[in-house]
């Protein structure tokens, strides 16, 4: 029979295989230290970022750019203050990124979407 080793103590686990604590004890102080604060603070981040970069990727389908309203980007779901970098132009425009979809504020409440290539400069 297989050995198995309790996730929160280490202890062995005796008895059903698909067992993963030795007892509701070990069970409760695992998954509390999984959702502590820190923890939390990182996947909900994570969490928004991916949502999105989702949201981004589908408005901007296969287009290089695109324009579209604060209104729709609000509507999706979008949190302006959740990217990954930022880009200064020389012009002084900063596009906001989140991972390859960036975003550049417009006038009129519009924003320009675009797609950065892993090629750009090359
Ligand atoms: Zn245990």
């Amino acid at each position: 029979m297989e050995e198995k080793k309790c996730l929160a103590c280490n202890a062995l686990i005796r008895g059903r295989s698909d067992k993963r604590f030795c007892d509701d004890g070990c069970r409760s102080s695992y998954n509390n230290k999984l959702n502590s604060a820190p923890n939390s603070f990182v996947k909900r981040i994570n969490h928004t970022l991916a949502r999105n970069r989702r949201i981004l990727g589908e408005l901007l389908g296969d287009e290089k750019m695109l324009k579209v309203s604060r209104e729709k980007l609000l509507a999706r779901g979008l949190h302006f203050n959740c990217f990954t970098s930022q880009l200064s132009t020389t012009k002084g425009q900063v596009y906001f990124f989140v991972y390859e979809f960036g975003y550049l504020s417009l006038e009129n409440d519009q924003f320009l979407l675009v797609r950065q290539s892993l090629s750009r400069g090359a």
